[in-house]
């Protein structure tokens, strides 16, 4: 096996047994990049010397660190993502770097500070090895928004690799990393590793700080892991996750830790009526899930049938709430303080026409309906319902889980679908994210792993777990995976 195709697990363990060096995993990625990433085009930037002076600095950490007691855990006190090279979404600020969302707007942005969770990779000493391709804002489906180009599908590079982590999935997927962080704010991490074949986990709001993330809608974001196994996953979140007083959404709750089951007896899983009868569930996805059901049960699972109304709601209140946020939110990006600015004009035209070159259409179009949704006359009518129908989303998945442990669906309704057949119909695109949505509407962990093929395209099983319930989510998902 290749260097770069190691999961972090067991990269830690040749690391700690002196068989391989973090500067020679750092640099097969970094082969792995330059050899493929001219048509997959899942950087926007690699930091190549940044990245092996980390490695080299790791080897040395964890000479000192030698002979590891292995009844002592890893490393000898090292992080266990200590010399792991891993890449960011490029609306993760490192400092010091560029820091685009993707946008045009934020061409030559350069981080002023390193986010919580970026800081938590560095200090633990993680390689970073650049910054990854997403969709504008983190709006799409597909990363077909980027004002960069299009990611490909390592897969068939004829398809999309889903988004807008799109970059991030294909740069875990075809091993040019060995783990990733996206965002997930409506599916942005999950959807993309189920369309790559990896593993996307969209952590509880709350757990993880996005101190230092470029907002989308803020009452929806997460970062979470896209990695190449379940376990790489656990472990990469318990380097991120925690309270944090830079973003005051972060909860005091306790610590995730993994906590993995040899079988699912006394687990009871849930398939939410409503979502299985969504019609546009690709055939080949539907029977790889229900296999995949099969298998869980067989692992001792108790599998029952579960009411979730709302789930097409669920949908309705995302393209709701999410646009009226990113309204909000993008509004800072006005040419005064960041990025792009059309100068010699007048105040309103500076602000017209900056943000007219630098914003991409699908980007304008929710800052329209979110301005117009929060506008004097249609608040009421748009906003404040939509807020009081996710408030009964809340309450149905609260009922859901009273009687089970977690609730699974497909993780899209389609797999990998070609570059450009849904970029003229934003409806169809926004329908990828109908099973997703739900976990950001009420906050709720989740998580896609991949489950088979349908036509040599990767299907991905959703699991969505109970509040800060992370443990249990990602025992199951661990449990199928083997
Ligand atoms: N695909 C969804 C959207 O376009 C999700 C985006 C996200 O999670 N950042 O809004």
């Amino acid at each position: 096996m290749k260097l770069n195709e190691l999961t972090i697990k067991k990269a830690r363990e040749l690391l700690d047994k002196g068989e391989v060096s973090s500067r020679e995993i750092t640099q097969a990625c970094l082969d792995q990049i330059r050899a493929k990433d001219g048509e997959i085009h899942a950087f926007l930037d690699v930091y190549e010397d940044d990245a092996l002076k980390a490695a080299d600095k790791s080897d040395v950490r964890r000479k000192d660190a030698l002979p590891v007691n292995p009844a002592a855990g890893h490393g000898a006190g090292l992080s266990p993502l200590d010399g792991i090279p891993v890449a960011l979404k490029d609306n993760l600020m490192l400092q010091g770097k560029r820091c685009s969302a993707g946008s045009k707007i934020l061409e030559n942005y350069t981080a002023a500070y390193s986010g919580t969770v970026v800081r938590k990779l560095v200090d633990q000493g993680a390689v970073i090895l650049g910054r990854t391709n997403m969709d504008e804002f983190a709006m799409g489906s597909s990363t077909e928004h980027s004002a960069y180009g299009v990611t490909k599908n390592p897969h068939d590079t004829k398809r999309v690799p889903g988004g807008s982590s799109g970059g991030s999935a294909a740069a875990v997927a075809d091993n040019m990393c060995l783990a990733a962080l996206g965002s997930d704010t409506g599916g942005s991490i999950r959807q993309p590793a189920s369309l790559c074949g990896v593993v996307g986990l969209k952590p509880t709001y709350g757990r993880v700080s996005r101190y230092g993330l470029i907002a989308m809608a803020s009452s929806l974001d997460q970062i979470g892991p896209l990695t190449k196994s379940v376990e790489d996953a656990a472990l990469v979140l318990s380097c991120i996750q925690g309270q944090d007083h830079k973003d005051q959404t972060t909860a005091d709750v306790a610590d995730f830790k993994p906590a993995w089951k040899q079988d699912l007896k006394g687990v009871r899983i849930g398939m939410p009526r409503q979502a299985w009868a969504e019609k546009g569930i690709d055939g080949g996805v539907r029977s790889q899930v229900q296999a995949a059901i099969k298998k869980l049960e067989e692992a001792g699972a108790e599998i029952k049938e579960v009411d979730l109304p709302y789930t097409d709601e669920a949908l309705a209140v995302y393209y709701l709430v999410m646009p009226c946020e990113v309204s909000a939110n993008l509004s800072r990006f006005d040419g005064m303080r960041y990025g792009l600015r059309e100068k010699d004009l007048s105040l309103f035209e500076t602000y017209a026409k900056t943000r007219v070159k630098g914003l991409g259409a699908e980007v304008r179009r929710r800052i329209l309906l979110g301005t117009y949704a929060l506008s004097k006359g249609y608040y009421d009518a748009y906003y404040v319902q939509a807020k009081k129908v996710q408030k009964l989303i809340h309450t149905g998945y609260e009922a859901a889980f009273r009687d089970v442990d977690a609730l699974v669906t497909p993780t899209a309704p389609t797999t990998a679908f070609k570059i450009g057949e849904k970029t003229d119909d934003p409806l169809a695109m926004y329908l990828e994210d109908v099973f997703t949505v739900g976990a950001n509407v009420a906050g709720l962990p989740a998580i896609s792993i991949p489950c088979g093929e349908s036509d040599d395209l990767p299907v991905g099983l959703h699991l969505i777990g109970n509040w800060f319930k992370e443990d249990e989510l990602l025992a199951i998902a661990k449990r199928y995976e083997h």
